[in-house]
């Protein structure tokens, strides 16, 4: 099971992907604020209220003062009723656009994720995407409330001082007794966060993986190697969530008990100042309830510790993410408008990120412009990752791939991947109508020139003849379809729109001869001066190209005319 850590070592730059949705939501956060300090204030008048009451209404026994002073009391609860649910629906808001803003961010990162750059299984990333839940949680939540409670624990200090004079060292020695606990759990929940947190990536690994391979799981009888690490995660997801409670636990109850040791404190002491004449009844009373109210936003963040140590983790494992390198275009890009099709790899080696050998090792090559290159070589020796290097999915990590002359990392990929047609080894589709999968939302593109490349790949032969054919809902990455009918739509995909750069990584793979010969004949008409570049097992696809590669453990053993190296590579012997 892969444990491997989603943090990067490096220090992660500042998070303006968090701070600037904050920011944007000031407003808000300032009426919460405001809102907190109303609050807070008429919490000090319900104190006010009982020390008036013992003082001046018990002895003399005052109804119609008692009368006054309780209707002023019901208006200002009422206030403190309205406040409460403003300032809650307020902390909401500002959490909801914040979450948004922060969801999109995000995703647009995750989607423009470097290749090269990426950490983690699918699962992990699944799972880090929902960690933004447990931020998104702490944006919005009582978190929020306690913590901006805190600084109103000086002014409630001040009134018990004004009230009782030294009876307000009782709460004060209080709170490091507080802060003191919660310093020392802190890094044991800070630890357990993280492993609390990185458990459940690895729980969510194993479902992404049980569930993506569901057909796959079952023919190989893998169910019970995936149910005993699912067993596993599980275990030690709880196993650490149980410890983050048990020691969350702790700081929690030092600061109930120091809540009631505050409030017997200052009843003690102030038995003492009443009999010194310092302090009257009511005025204890009405300490002992700020007393309270003084400890209290302490023990409710001691409650919302292991809340926060597991957004902090979120906060930390997200800002990673976002630190990492993007596609992102950035204003010196080039964003060409349309591309010639001149492809040059110079000294490009390339070695996959953890891997143990380059894939591709010093390839120098020039592909002009309306060039049609075929690429054969043996399993495993470097065909399919030489086309994700023209497409710019992975940087070399020596040397330069540039195309019409320009070093592609200095191009803005999203406008260079819209002059090139592209269908990999795999054909994955999208949720979504057969039309969605083959026009992408991309622009310009009408039914007609949608039905030419259906007709040209043969998805009209068997969309055709169905009604609505091309609205057709595709399941799941279209599950439903056949492998073959899958790789169709691929490449329709690919030639919609007639981009001047073609990359086909095993077009034909999954078709019938007959298909696929047909399909041949039609491509060769489409692909005459454009720029292409087919990476094949199959011979007869070399009908297409006029030049053929073959690579050989990531070299380029062979490089020239199609006939020429098809008549080498039939007579091997005279040739060697
Ligand atoms: P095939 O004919 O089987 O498609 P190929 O020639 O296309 O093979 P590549 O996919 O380019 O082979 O792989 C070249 C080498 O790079 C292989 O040794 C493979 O193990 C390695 N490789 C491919 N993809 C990755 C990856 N994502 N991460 C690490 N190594 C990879
Ligand atoms: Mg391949």
């Amino acid at each position: 099971m892969s444990t491997e850590s989603l943090v990067p070592e490096r220090k992660p730059r500042f998070a303006a992907w968090l701070v600037e949705p904050m920011l944007a939501n000031k407003s808000t956060y300032m009426k919460v604020g405001l809102a907190a300090l109303l609050i807070n204030l008429f919490g000090l008048v319900t104190s006010l209220y009982s020390m008036t009451v013992y003082d001046r209404v018990v002895p003399n026994n005052a109804t119609t003062s008692l009368v006054a002073l309780t209707i002023g009391l019901l208006i200002v609860l009422v206030f403190d009723f309205i406040l409460r649910t403003l300032r809650a629906y307020f902390i909401d808001i500002a959490g909801a656009n914040v979450d948004r803003e922060v969801g999109q961010r995000t995703f647009q990162r995750l989607l423009s994720i470097r290749l090269d750059a990426r950490r983690g299984s699918t699962g992990q990333l699944t799972g880090l995407m929902r960690e933004l839940e447990s931020l998104r949680d702490f944006l919005a939540s009582a978190t929020m409330t306690a913590i901006i409670d805190v600084p109103f624990i000086f002014i409630t200090l001040l009134v018990i001082g004004a009230i009782g004079g030294w009876l307000v060292m009782v709460p004060i020695v209080m709170i490091p007794i507080v802060v003191g606990a919660g310093l020392l759990t802190y890094p044991a929940l800070d630890r357990l966060a993280g492993s609390v947190m990185n458990h459940g990536l690895n729980k969510s690994s194993v479902l992404v993986e049980a569930i993506g391979g569901l057909e796959t799981v079952k023919v190989i009888n893998a169910a019970p190697l995936l149910q005993k690490r699912w067993l596993e995660a599980t275990d030690s997801h709880a196993d650490s969530s149980l410890r983050q409670r048990l020691v969350a636990t702790l700081g929690v109850n030092v600061a109930a008990t120091a809540q009631s040791l505050s409030y017997a404190g200052i009843i003690v002491v102030g038995v003492f100042l009443i009999a010194d004449r310092h302090l009257t009844t009511g005025g204890l009373i009405a300490c002992s309830l700020l007393g309270g109210r003084a400890v209290q936003p302490l023990g409710s963040i001691a409650q919302l510790l292991s809340r926060l140590t597991g957004a902090r983790t979120a906060y930390q494992q997200v800002n990673a993410f976002m630190s990492q390198p993007s596609e992102i275009s950035e204003s010196d890009q080039l964003k060409p408008n349309k591309l010639q099709g001149l492809i040059e790899f110079r000294n490009v080696t390339f070695r996959y990120p953890g891997a143990k050998q380059d894939a591709l090792k010093d390839i120098n090559l020039v592909i002009k412009p309306g060039e049609r290159v075929g690429i054969l070589g043996r399993i495993g020796s470097g065909k399919s990752t030489l086309a994700r290097m023209a497409l710019g999915l992975y940087q070399p990590t020596d040397g330069l791939v540039m195309i019409d002359g320009t070093d592609l990392r200095q191009m803005d990929l999203v406008s260079v991947r819209r002059h090139v047609g592209a269908a990999l080894q795999e054909s994955v589709l999208l949720t979504g109508s057969i039309r969605e999968n083959i026009i992408l939302g991309r622009d310009g593109i009408d039914d007609e020139e949608m039905l030419r490349v259906a007709r040209l790949t043969g998805v009209h032969d068997f969309v055709g003849q169905i009604a609505n054919g091309y609205d057709l809902k595709l399941a799941d990455r279209g599950e439903g379809l056949s492998g073959g009918q899958r790789q169709s739509i691929a490449l329709s995909r690919a030639l919609v729109g007639r981009p001047s750069v073609i990359v086909f990584d095993e077009p034909t793979s999954g078709m019938d001869m007959q298909s696929e010969e047909i399909l041949i004949a039609r491509l060769a008409e489409e692909l005459a001066d454009r720029t292409v570049i087919v990476v094949t097992h199959r011979p007869s696809l070399l009908k297409l190209v006029n030049r053929v590669l073959v690579i050989q453990d990531g070299r380029i053993a062979v490089d020239g005319p199609r006939d020429d190296v098809l008549r080498r590579l039939t007579q091997p012997q005279r040739a060697a």
